[in-house]
């Protein structure tokens, strides 16, 4: 077997579980097998030997950690999200200080309040030495291109600090998907899901207003990378009205996106991802627990790009996009 820890590498998607959070996890439990939340769920809760003996195992020097679920996002009260989000940022703080050459973290929101998530987001980088934030999707049916939001991407601007958009339920039950509960999560869903939420931050423009706005998809930009030519030719003739873009829709997604490889081990898409967004833009991820590390080490450890795009992508590019 091939050397899985020849490359060095820091994983972005890299998830746990605080025991006061399991309940808003559980909210997704309609979208994985039983058999996989279940074992998720404790390994979740590890921050000892075994996630690290994980990482170890295929060269993760360093793991950006994030809660999984939706966390306080399914709150529905917005004073709870807020004093909750700021509690487990605390507690990933702590796991952080514990072991800080191995884990980083992404601040967890309360994005119903998005004055008080554009505070934490700024304590949680200022002080607490987190990466940037994770924010998983819609929050009470609103995406992140609403106005209300101006205030917090103005702030996240100004700090430097990525907003990685990680994928949720749509905030209603869509009628495409019935009958099919397979097609309702990672199979389908969560991808039209999260790149739609892409396509609106881009199309309304707040990018043009927040031009120097970071944003990180995962699962290799949730298809993103794939359509970039049809973007702005069907954009060109859109009915759009007296919308406007100061560039083609595809040149925010060459300036202000960056891409994991989380839970895609496939060269096809990781060839498409760098050859459209641009070799900087691409950056490692495993999705633990949910993809196995071991695989997606083996996988780009042996994919077919050369060691500057693999260096570019397991590392590199990490320095370009996280506040490390
Ligand atoms: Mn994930």
């Amino acid at each position: 077997m091939a050397d899985l820890t020849r490359t060095k590498k820091i994983a972005l998607e890299e998830h746990f579980m605080e025991p006061d959070f399991i309940d808003y996890f559980n909210t997704t439990s309609i979208n994985i097998s039983p058999a996989l939340f279940g074992k998720a769920l404790d390994v979740l809760q590890d921050f000892g030997e075994r996630r690290l003996e994980s990482m170890d195992s295929i060269g993760i020097e360093k793991s950006v950690l994030s809660l999984a679920g939706p966390g306080v996002q399914a709150e529905k009260m917005t004073d709870v999200a807020v004093r909750r989000a700021r509690q487990v940022n605390d507690f990933l703080a702590e796991k952080m200080a514990e072991k800080p050459d191995r884990y980083g973290g992404f601040a967890h929101l309360a994005m119903q309040d998005p004055v008080a998530a554009a505070d934490e987001l700024e304590r949680c980088v200022r002080d607490l030495g987190m990466s940037g934030a994770m924010i998983n999707g819609q929050t009470n049916a609103t995406y992140l291109d609403d106005d209300r939001y101006s205030p917090f991407w103005e702030r996240a601007e100004d700090l430097g600090a990525p907003i990685y958009i990680h994928p949720n339920n749509p905030p209603e039950q869509v009628h495409m998907y019935s009958g099919h509960p397979e097609l309702f999560g990672p199979v389908w869903s969560w991808t039209v899901e999260t790149a739609t939420h892409a396509l609106r931050l881009v199309f309304s423009g707040t990018f043009d207003r927040f031009p120097k706005a970071k944003l990180i998809l995962g699962h290799m930009g949730e298809t993103i990378p794939f359509l970039l030519w049809r973007f702005d030719s069907r954009w060109d003739i859109s009915n759009r009205g007296d919308m406007t873009l100061e560039m083609p829709p595809s040149e925010y997604f060459r300036r202000n996106v960056w891409y994991t490889t989380s839970g895609v081990c496939a060269d096809e898409p990781l060839r498409c991802s760098i050859d459209a967004a641009g070799l900087d833009r691409v950056l490692f991820a495993v999705d633990y627990p949910f993809e196995k590390p071991i695989e997606a080490g083996e996988w780009i450890e042996g994919a077919s790009i050369d060691d500057e795009e693999r260096a570019a992508v397991c590392h590199e590019n990490a320095r370009g996009v996280l506040l490390l």
